[in-house]
């Protein structure tokens, strides 16, 4: 029996509200750039200006600054965000005034210095955005896009047009958690999808609408979970808080202590009440299908099966007429028509909520998308989810590498400085090993299912072996063999990748069954028998006018193509980085274990970032910024300058006798390689 649900409360919903936990007020913005000391270890907020850069002083930094309190660093314009699982008093309405319009560097770092930069640039500048938010489950990526969105949704205009629009927006959020969250060991509210979100502003930078996609819904929990995890929220939700005419129809009993179902957010967003309806017994019919006991026999006991099949207790025979269906296959037939239901009922929710929200077509638009997305797995045990979810991050990190460069790049250009090409790993060499259409691991999985007669791992794994005989990132126990390495820990129906972040293991088994993903054309039919005009609707394929003898597009098909398109949508907008970190394992307030923290670090790919982030010049500032800090440092400069600040800092700097080479003037900022130079600056400023 389900227990009580105990929903996670929105922070989104309470910061709308503002009745955030304890509202206390901020102290009113001091600059860390200009009145803490850079010197002082654990106040560098940019880690780009860690020296000696080692994992080891990064990690320590982290470590100390979160002691403070203080969870977010930077890495250039990245965010690093350290889970407090705690509710800080640092997202109240007063910090939002402190964030808007600040000067990105002149604040303590803060999600919301990166949220108001990216909506500033969207606004003022014309550049769409993309906000891609990383880390492992629980590190906390769901509440930082929450807090990008209501930041962004605080600071734009207001009237009952946007406001209405806004609204909308905010409001998919709980259904969408609703029907994608789940309780795990990890999160009590973690997602089991991924998503972007784009959000569509107007010239003036109001909001119009967006659009969601969403990526790999965890279907197997539908039949499946660990013990002390649950499943997805809206069973608990319908159990509890659905109305009592659904529940007696659905012939569902009243469980759960009174919690509320997403309804009145749907309503927001659109949903007829029929549609409610409709979706809530869909919902029911899976949960339903759940508690099918199947005899010896393999047969649903016709009572069982009919009281599923008539959500809306109008079609008597349909029952009867799929329930034969079931028996070949036996409970797994059972089990693969509701993980079937549960996740196209969740991308029709996606599209239904996105039909509400699209932006006509025709107006001008600018582009916000956040990407919340689940971050590199490494388990005991890694299977064909782990694989493709693997598979995103390596992408991600792609993409990352391409784009800190590119601006990097892009900014030089601006400023009218000599770029010099970076050295870093090049992991396209990992990506290909995994998605090249000829000779892809995932092509030669494609090729496996589709082959006729019987398929099973072993050939597929003895594909990739040939193939990959001497792939630097590829191993398995016989190219092991075939290069004399002795490795008890790699078993024999596995393969390993070494992926950017590390090595994982994979196994085998089960690849070629979820690849497939398919769905016995007797139970499609069955279902697209329905009456039920929903359930109907969701098996178009079923419809045996339209029997086609082509198998549909495999699982690892569809996600690189989605991959594919989500990554040039994110090529084509200006990046903002959050980095997520989970400090412990037990959900426990401003616990920091150093250990589970460094494997992150790793995963992130934190040091490739700084070093890239520093590998042309650590530090530029804007001169008029500069030459305030730093004119004390000469006679020249000081108290007054009177000619422009670029004269001025040429001057300054000059009077300090650094090395050229050290130094570059672009048009509008300073550009500092090292960080000793700075800290040198720093120190003769200290010690005046
Ligand atoms: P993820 O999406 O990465 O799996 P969540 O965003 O759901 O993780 O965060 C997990 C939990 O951690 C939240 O339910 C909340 O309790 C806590 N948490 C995350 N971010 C913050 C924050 N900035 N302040 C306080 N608590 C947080
Ligand atoms: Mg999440």
């Amino acid at each position: 029996a389900p227990c009580p649900l105990k929903l996670v409360p929105s922070t989104l919903n309470m910061l709308l509200r503002g009745v955030y936990p304890h509202p206390l007020p901020v102290a009113a913005g001091r600059g860390w750039r200009s009145t803490t000391s850079l010197l002082d270890a654990a106040a560098v907020g940019d880690l780009v200006l860690l020296d000696p850069l080692t994992e080891e002083s990064l990690l320590q930094t982290l470590q100390e600054r979160f002691r403070r309190s203080n969870i977010y660093t930077y890495i250039g314009n990245v965010v690093i965000s350290v889970n407090p699982y705690r509710s800080l008093p640092i997202y109240t309405p007063e910090t939002v005034q402190e964030y808007r319009n600040c000067n990105f560097f002149a604040v303590k770092p803060h999600i919301y210095a990166i949220a108001d930069d990216a909506y500033r640039s969207l606004r003022d500048r014309d550049r769409d955005q993309c906000i891609l938010i990383t880390g492992e489950s629980g590190a906390g990526k769901t509440e930082a896009s929450k807090l990008v969105m209501s930041y962004v949704a605080a600071v734009c205009s207001k009237g009952e047009e946007v406001d209405k629009v806004k609204e909308q927006l905010l409001q998919s959020n709980p259904v969408l958690e609703a029907f994608g969250n789940a309780k795990t060991i990890r999160n009590d509210n973690s997602s089991r999808f991924g998503k972007y979100m784009d959000v569509e502003f107007d010239f003036k930078g109001e909001p119009l609408g967006g659009v969601i996609s969403n990526y790999l819904l965890e279907k197997s929990r539908i039949v499946r979970h660990v013990k002390g995890e649950r499943n997805f929220h809206i069973f608990y939700q319908l159990l509890a808080g659905g109305s009592a005419q659904l529940l007696r129809r659905s012939r569902l009993p009243r469980t759960g202590a009174a919690c509320v179902c997403p309804q009145d957010a749907m309503k927001v967003i659109g949903f007829s009440p029929a549609e409610v309806t409709a979706l809530l017994e869909v919902t029911a019919v899976v949960l339903k299908l759940g508690n099918v006991q199947l005899s010896s026999s393999y047969q649903a006991s016709g009572m069982e099966a009919s009281s599923i099949a008539e959500p809306q207790g109008r079609d008597k025979g349909w029952g009867q007429t799929w329930a034969p269906c079931l028996s070949p296959q036996g409970y797994y037939g059972r089990d693969a028509l509701a993980k079937n239901i549960y996740s196209r009922l969740f991308d029709w929710l996606v599209n239904r909520i996105n039909t509400s929200i699209q932006v006509k077509p025709g107006k001008q638009r600018k582009v916000m998308g956040v990407l919340d997305i689940y971050g590199f797995e490494i388990f005991q045990d890694n299977g064909f989810e782990q694989f493709i979810i693997n598979y995103c991050n390596e992408k991600l990190q792609q993409i990352f590498i391409l784009m800190t460069l590119k601006e990097e790049q892009e900014e030089y250009v601006r400023e009218g400085i000599q770029w010099t090409p970076v050295e870093f790993f090049d992991n396209s060499i990992i990506c290909n090993l995994i998605e090249n259409s000829k000779c892809g691991i995932l092509a030669m999985l494609d090729e496996e299912c589709l082959r006729p007669g019987v398929v099973n791992e072993d050939t597929f794994l003895t594909k990739l072996n040939q193939l990959f005989a001497t792939h630097k990132h590829y191993e398995s126990k016989e190219t092991q063999n075939a290069r004399r390495v002795m490795d008890a820990t790699l078993p024999s129906q596995c393969f390993r990748i070494h992926h950017y972040a590390g090595k994982v293991t994979y196994n085998v088994t089960g690849f070629i069954e979820k690849n497939n993903d398919l769905l016995f054309r007797d139970l499609s039919q069955a279902m697209w028998a329905s009456r039920h005009e929903l359930l109907r609707s969701l098996f178009p394929e079923g419809d045996p006018q339209k029997v086609s003898l082509k198998l549909p597009p495999t699982a690892g098909f569809q996600f690189k193509a989605s991959v594919a398109t989500l990554m040039k949508n994110l090529y084509s907008k200006n990046p903002n980085y959050i980095r997520c970190i989970k400090p412990n394992e037990t959900k426990t307030g401003m616990l920091f274990t150093p250990e589970l923290v460094l494997a992150q670090i790793r995963y992130l790919g934190l040091m490739e970032n700084v070093r890239v982030r520093r590998a042309g010049y650590a530090f530029r500032q804007l001169y008029d910024s500069f030459l305030q800090r730093y004119k004390m440092l000469s006679p020249r400069t000081w108290p007054h300058w009177t000619g422009s600040h670029r004269e001025g800092t040429k001057v300054l700097l000059e009077d300090l006798a650094f090395p050229p080479e050290e130094l570059a003037f672009g048009h509008t900022k300073i550009f500092i390689r090292s960080p000793r130079t700075l800290f040198d600056l720093e120190r003769r400023r200290q010690e005046r």
